[in-house]
């Protein structure tokens, strides 16, 4: 039965599960640990082969529980096949590679992901792709940076550490225009809160490792396309030899069906502590597009079904010291990088150095939350905590 129909909390709950005819009725698809794959007969084989990546010819090509994993991620997120990756940065390198061959130029936002920019830094012009970063801010103007060999304007809304939030149906109006396609790392939204194949996307690329998986215990990436750029992705993995271990697959599937739920608490639990955070004295800004007033909010309004746990907070100036009494002796926080998982978590980045096309024009320092499942009141009464120790620690200094 085609489910494609059904509303998403259905699909999440349902996509990617055994249908009945598949033996034994387990409620879901089980972990298939393979390498080798047999067969009754030569002819059999190479019917398999014949089917290339339709079905099972060999583990590193997936298994049903990979394949599983496709379905459902295409399914939810409205696209035409799912892609399943060993993390989310080889998923994005895939997708990528897979669009650009020497002699390309490739857009790509200020504000992108630290470890996608030093892919596109450090090893694409090796093989002859020239990148332009741009101000995640241009929108429509965009058309000015697209050369005759632009072939992928890449998006990323809003960006993980400082939040801008992206126009994506006006980036990708001008780069259809051209002929370029439009990649978007979706992580921070999922295709829960933000449905990237009506503004404009081609490929959409998750680092499933965050709210999918959701429980900050496995890597896993996904890509989802839209039919016309579906086997060029799928021949650039396959030719890599990226493969996804069984278990972190079925990880994700399980994450998959309490996706909707998270999502909205986390949601729920991220304005709480946003706001609360925002009417404080020694905070300058909170970057959550989320919030009515704030950067971005009313493109995320226009766009976005809803918005995740993670946002920006800029702090009127206060010496590292400062921060770090702060930061360091909170409880419910956890100092790190990652996010999505179940649990709250705080970082304190400098994206400064990082910017090329465009400047961090913060003069205080950035703290990042991730807002997790705990009651906000605790969360905010950790944070009370927080800014009595920043105060002192900055009074004792001064
Ligand atoms: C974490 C992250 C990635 C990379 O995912 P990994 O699974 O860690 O490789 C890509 N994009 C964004 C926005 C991320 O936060």
């Amino acid at each position: 039965m085609k489910k494609n129909h059904l509303h998403l909390d259905t699909q999440l709950t349902h996509l990617g599960r055994p249908v009945k005819s598949d033996g034994p009725g387990v409620v879901n698809t089980p972990v298939y640990h393979a390498s080798t794959i047999t067969f009754p007969s030569i002819t059999a084989q190479e019917a398999a082969r014949r089917l290339r990546f339709d079905g099972m010819s060999y583990g590193r090509n997936g298994t049903p529980t990979t394949f599983a994993l496709e379905e459902a991620i295409a399914g939810i997120e409205g696209g035409y096949r799912g892609i399943v990756f060993p993390s989310g940065l080889a998923a994005i390198a895939a997708a990528l590679l897979a669009c650009l061959r020497t002699g390309d130029h490739v857009l790509v936002p200020d504000s992108v992901y630290g470890s996608a920019r030093k892919f596109c830094t450090n090893i694409l012009p090796r093989y002859g792709v020239e990148v332009t970063y741009y101000d995640p801010l241009i929108g429509a103007g965009v058309a000015a940076l697209l050369c005759k060999n632009t072939r992928v304007v890449y998006v990323e809304a809003p960006g993980s550490l400082t939040f801008e939030m992206q126009d994506i149906p006006a980036i990708a109006a001008v780069a259809h225009d051209h002929d370029a396609l439009v990649l978007m790392d979706n992580t921070w939204a999922t295709p829960y809160f933000f449905r990237s194949f009506d503004h404009g996307v081609d490929i959409s690329i998750h680092a499933a490792t965050k709210y999918i998986v959701g429980h900050s215990d496995a890597m896993l990436g996904l890509v989802v396309t839209i039919q016309e750029q579906y086997l060029k992705v799928r021949e650039m993995t396959a030719g890599l030899g990226y493969t996804a271990g069984p278990d972190d697959v079925y990880l994700a599937l399980r994450g998959l069906r309490t996706l909707g739920v998270r999502l909205a608490r986390h949601q729920h639990n991220a304005l709480v502590v946003a706001n609360w955070l925002r009417a404080r004295p020694e905070v300058a800004e909170v970057l959550y597009p989320a919030l009515p007033g704030a950067r971005g909010h009313d493109i995320w309004k226009r766009d976005f079904l809803g918005a995740s746990g993670l946002f920006g907070v800029i702090l009127k100036p206060h010496s590292n010291a400062a921060v770090e009494a702060m930061v360091d002796g909170l409880d419910l926080f956890s100092i790190g990088a990652s996010w999505g998982g179940f649990e709250s978590l705080v970082s304190f980045p400098d994206p400064g150095p990082l910017r090329t096309a465009t400047r961090w024009p913060a003069t205080g320092p950035l703290l990042r939350f991730h807002i997790g499942l705990e009651e906000p009141a605790d969360l905010i009464s950790d944070l009370k905590r927080g800014f009595a120790r920043l105060k002192q620690t900055a009074a004792a200094t001064a």
